[in-house]
């Protein structure tokens, strides 16, 4: 390792070195302008060291870094990059503890649901896609000529990848390990809030064996880092997870250079819809796992929960109980459930035109919608907001079709299937829907109608890397995960081979 490390201690006591350059060449180098930037342990507001943020100019030299390894790596055998994405998964099960606490720290996720639940996850995807590396076979065609035609899978290029940071191992995972698997060499940028991560997993792609140049990583802000990989006219693929917003600029952005392919995963509003006849203490359960999971931050929450009106009052008193009983606080406490938000500007007021969390929350307020709990800071310290209950709310009010990304959640009652299928469908996203009902017919009935990518029946936020994850409408372009997201990464070519056709 280079001399671009910090000495970080865990908040187990533990000290690890990471990295702290950006990664080229497997490499951890400083930026070309020697500029960095602080990174911050939201539960404190603290900083917890500087990373070098990378320039136009040095995401020029990561993508030609990238270039050159395409060359190479395209044509390393599929068996191989198998046995590398596999060498990394072992290497994160290595590292898994110190990787868990290194996430919680800088995100102000949950240390302990980091350890069960995320850098699992994340191996796990990685292996998913390992075991495809040597399965991504083209066909051979028919034709109407004297002809044998066939069709082959080839990689794309290099694949610009940029995340959020709400779970920045796993949506790492979700991108490198298929683009990595099809033969591609990738630019990564990670969210400004969360680049530690990312960059212990670089030196973990190098000890794996990666050829250099195959995965590069070069962190900083949307403006200029995000901009460079997206507009530059040598990468091949943006593959993007964020908000709707981002996204926008990002299709333009392919638009005005190269006509880059890109997927997107964006924001949602997702409404989960609970009936009488379904077991209520459950649907309390997943409910408000569905909406408080993550602190709120889930692309996919369950942010608009409708409840049949015979049921309502009995739901809304057990789903209110549920609330106040969980545990906000320190995110390395073993019984906490609730960290903070990840940032003051998330947690703030507004910034420039866009509104945050407590914004949300206010103009909630101002609208009508009645708070039933929370709407409110926690402790003096961090970025923490009590989890938040809406009740009296309509579909004109802001916080039933805006994406909130916090600990909100507005709860309304319906009386018919039609009207709550119309009122799910009714915002912009389409990324995940839930019902709860004890009624298969109904249950198929209405997961066909909701316009939404995932929809979970009598349960919420289960993933799985076999199962493909992305959004109608606004919600996104294109699907992470399963067999599907090979489509995403690879490219079609097609070959006719003349056995006897004479002009
Ligand atoms: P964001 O769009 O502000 O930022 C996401 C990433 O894009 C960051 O790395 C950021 O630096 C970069 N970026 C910002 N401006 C850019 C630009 N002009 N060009 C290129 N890159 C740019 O989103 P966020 O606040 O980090 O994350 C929250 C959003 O992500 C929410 O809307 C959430 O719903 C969404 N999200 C979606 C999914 C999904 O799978 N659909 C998963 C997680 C989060």
């Amino acid at each position: 390792m280079s001399s671009q490390e910090a000495d970080i201690t865990l908040p187990t006591g533990k000290k690890i070195k990471v990295p702290t350059g950006l990664f080229i060449n497997n490499e951890f180098v400083n930026s070309v302008d020697n500029k960095f930037f602080e990174t911050i342990n939201p539960a404190s507001g603290k900083v917890i060291t500087t990373v070098a943020e990378a320039s136009e100019r040095d995401v020029d030299i990561a993508v030609e870094a990238a270039v050159e390894a395409f060359k190479e790596w395209r044509c390393v055998s599929p068996s191989e990059r198998g046995r590398l994405i596999n060498k990394l998964a072992d290497l994160m099960e290595r590292d898994l503890d110190d990787l868990a606490a290194l996430e919680a720290l800088n995100s102000g996720k949950v240390y302990q649901e980091c350890k069960k639940n995320d850098i699992i996850s994340a191996i796990s995807c990685y292996r998913y896609y390992a075991g495809w590396s040597d399965k991504i076979h083209g066909k051979t065609v028919d034709t109407m000529h004297d002809e044998f035609a066939y069709i082959r899978r080839e990689p794309v290029g290099v694949c610009g990848v940029i995340i959020p940071w709400n779970f920045p191992l796993i949506t790492q995972a979700w991108k490198l390990a298929p683009a990595l698997a099809c033969g591609n060499t990738v630019v990564f940028k990670s969210s400004e809030f969360t680049p530690l991560t990312a960059l212990k997993a670089s030196a973990l792609f190098k000890e794996a064996g990666f050829p250099k140049g195959v995965v590069n990583v070069v962190n900083g802000f949307g403006d200029p880092t995000g901009i460079a990989i997206s507009r530059h006219m040598k990468v091949d693929k943006i593959t993007f997870t964020g908000s709707t917003a981002t996204g926008r600029l990002i299709l333009k952005a392919s638009a005005e250079s190269n006509m880059k392919k890109v997927s997107l995963e964006l924001g949602g509003k997702s409404p989960n819809i609970i009936f009488a006849d379904s077991d209520l203490d459950q649907a309390v359960k997943w409910a408000h796992m569905g909406i408080f999971y993550n602190h709120g931050q889930c692309c996919c929450a369950g942010s608009r929960v409708y409840v049949e009106d015979k049921a309502y009052d009995e739901f809304l008193k057990k789903f209110k109980e549920h609330t106040e009983k969980i545990k906000i606080g320190d995110p390395f406490d073993d019984d906490t459930y609730q960290g903070p938000q990840i940032s003051k500007q998330q947690f703030d007021n507004k910034i420039l035109h866009l509104l945050r969390i407590m914004s949300y929350i206010e103009t909630g307020k101002k609208e009508g919608a009645k708070c039933l709990t929370g709407g409110e800071r926690h402790g003096n310290q961090g970025y923490f907001i009590k989890p938040t209950i809406f009740t009296d709310v309509n579909e004109k009010m802001t916080i039933m079709q805006e994406e909130i990304f916090g600990p909100v959640v507005a709860i309304a009652k319906f009386s018919s299937i039609e009207e709550v299928v119309e009122k799910a469908n009714l915002t912009k996203y389409g990324l995940a829907a839930a019902v709860f009902t004890n009624d298969i017919t109904r249950a198929f009935r209405i997961s066909n109608e909701l316009k939404a990518g995932t929809v979970w029946v009598n349960c919420y936020n289960l993933f799985d890397s076999n199962t493909p994850f992305g959004g109608y409408k606004e919600s996104g372009v294109g699907r992470d995960l399963g067999k599907y997201a090979l489509n995403e990464y690879t490219q079609i070519k097609t070959v006719h081979i003349n056995l006897g056709v004479k002009m």
